[in-house]
């Protein structure tokens, strides 16, 4: 019997050479464009507000351009997608250093040493003012560090996505199959284990329990689009219920994650006809429930 560890999907944690320059080149380019945006909205900033939501703008973006590298580049390990996520973030604020400095002097400066000599001149005589106050010295240093983290830290968070699993024989990330299986919410421990032991055969017992539409199991299939071969089952328990505000929730609980499975099983799930409880009506979700009654049963 396989152990519970060996049934879900663990990343190669590979990140081909290619990949790295694909995120470098797509991170740097982002910083290119959006450096000297960011420099204009902060030099013409009467308020400091404004600066601040494009510190966070750029430092997502930067991140969302090195997600899409990774996922271009094939990169699947996670610590050289932040290594690179930091030097991105460093990059976009020296270039948005270089556009201030070139809007507040008229010169483009693009020498590391002579944009620090001009920044610690600036901290000298300040720069702009705030509620009739206007930072000096150390006051602007902290803003400015405060700003930098802020922007590399965006780069970071954003920059590293869940992402289905990778498929090594056919070197593709797989993907979502379009296909939604609801399994009733009490047989949720018996339903992980009777996967992870791979007793399919008691899977098809659970299609027999009625299902809530205020607390089900939502099982997504992941399929590589180029085998039979890597299928991946991920759940999820959706509760709708309602708040201390008095309004509907849905609030989703993992429950398990990219679980490798046979294709037929897959197929197994989608292919049967559910339980339609009867005392469910006029819950929330009742559109949305038929919708995709009818999808499973078309299947
Ligand atoms: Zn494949």
């Amino acid at each position: 019997m396989p152990e519970a560890a060996d049934r879900y999907y663990r990343p190669s944690n590979t990140a081909p050479i290619s990949g790295i320059f694909t995120m470098l080149t797509v991170g740097g380019l982002a910083a290119v464009v959006m450096g000297p945006i960011y420099a204009l909205v902060s030099f013409y900033d009467p308020f400091v507000v404004f600066s601040l939501f494009g510190a966070l703008s750029i430092g997502a973006l930067g991140g969302s351009a090195v997600d899409y590298g990774a996922r271009v580049g094939k990169v699947r390990n996670r610590v050289v997608v932040h290594g690179v996520s930091i030097v991105v973030g460093l990059f976009l604020v020296y270039v948005s250093w270089v556009a201030y400095i070139g809007l507040l002097t008229g010169s483009i400066i693009l020498s590391p040493q002579i944009i620090w000599q001009v920044i610690q001149i600036i901290a000298q005589q300040g720069v702009w003012e705030f509620n009739g106050e206007e930072p000096l010295g150390t006051e602007l240093y902290v803003i400015w560090v405060c700003e930098a983290v802020m922007i590399c830290g965006l780069v970071i968070v954003s920059g590293y996505r869940k992402r289905p699993p990778y498929c090594e024989a056919c070197g593709r990330w797989s993907e979502a199959m379009g296909l939604e299986v609801r399994v009733s919410s009490e047989c949720r421990d018996e339903l992980v284990q009777v996967l992870e032991t791979e007793r399919y055969s008691a899977l098809m017992e659970f299609r027999s329990e009625i299902i809530h539409d205020s607390d089900y199991i939502q099982l997504t299939p992941y399929q590589c689009p180029g085998c039979d071969e890597s299928c991946f089952l991920s759940g999820w328990r959706v509760i709708t219920e309602i708040n201390k505000q008095g309004a509907w929730e849905t609030r989703t609980l993992d429950l398990f994650k990219d679980m490798i499975v046979p294709r037929e099983i897959i197929d197994g799930l989608t292919a049967l006809p559910q339980e339609v409880p009867e005392d469910d009506v006029g819950d929330p979700n009742e559109d949305d429930y038929a919708s995709a009654e009818s999808e499973a049963v078309d299947d």
